[in-house]
């Protein structure tokens, strides 16, 4: 499985059957590719294509994805039902599962808006968080950061014990030195192969502070480093899986 980083928490990942595009948000500079972080359907050749938005925050969804439409041979929109359009799509809630050709889809209720995405195909499981995040603020009230840290692990607890290949974490550096705890509570529960850091604003010096981060040393291993928008990767089946 490959997989590019477009910008933010938008990734297009390449099953070798299918195309998983995930809350695509800069589409600049136009005329460009996926090694520039740009997606241009005429690259994406005859696979079917699923795109996916977790919610309606401006650097999760942008309407262009709707005009992809037509330029490639099959094309679905796995959307949150925040997302207001008149589009055709799958508009999904928290907490339920989906089957759509070939694609199993369940969701997470995030700890900010809109879902997480586990989305089974292929043979390989994915997950991307979009703003499920474990959002411990320095400036807020102690209950707040309790009750956070609560609704952050009642959802990981859903994904204890299941095998992902490939996950999309957020490590956001406005949260201070609680930038990983997110990433950490998946570690935890879930059993992944291949985390990939997102919604780090473009500032890729937390990858070096993930690297130095003591707590997440017994997973750092299989942490993917971003150092560039439109950078490429490649992720394997990590474990048989029961489900
Ligand atoms: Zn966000």
């Amino acid at each position: 499985m490959t997989f590019y980083f477009l910008d933010h928490s938008g990734f297009a990942v390449d099953t070798g059957r299918r195309w998983l595009i995930f809350d695509y948000f800069t589409d600049k500079p136009k005329g460009k590719g996926l090694s520039e972080g740009v997606i241009n359907p005429l690259e994406l050749g005859g696979k079917p294509v699923v795109v996916f938005s977790s919610h309606s925050h401006h650097d999760h969804f942008n309407p262009i994805i709707f005009s992809w439409r037509g330029k490639v041979s099959e094309i679905q929109y796995v959307l949150s039902d925040d997302i207001s359009t008149s589009e055709e799509a799958l508009f999904v809630s928290p907490g339920q599962r989906y089957e759509r050709n070939g694609v199993t889809i369940e969701t997470l209720n995030s700890t900010d808006e809109g879902v997480a995405f586990l989305v089974r195909t292929d043979g390989f499981t994915i997950y991307h968080a979009g703003d499920l995040n474990h959002w411990h603020w320095e400036g807020e009230p102690h209950w707040y950061n309790l009750q956070m840290a609560e609704r952050y692990h009642t959802e990981m607890e859903k994904l204890r014990g299941k095998v992902i290949d490939l996950a999309f974490v957020p490590v956001d550096p406005r949260l201070g030195e609680a930038f990983w705890f997110g990433l950490a509570g998946l570690m935890e529960t879930a059993e992944v192969g291949c985390a990939v850091p997102m919604h780090f604003w473009g500032d890729f010096s937390v990858m070096d502070r993930l690297k130095e981060c003591g707590p997440l040393s017994p997973c750092l291993d299989r942490v993917v480093y971003l150092t560039k928008r439109g950078q490429q990767g490649t992720c394997g089946k990590w474990k048989a899986s029961d489900d």
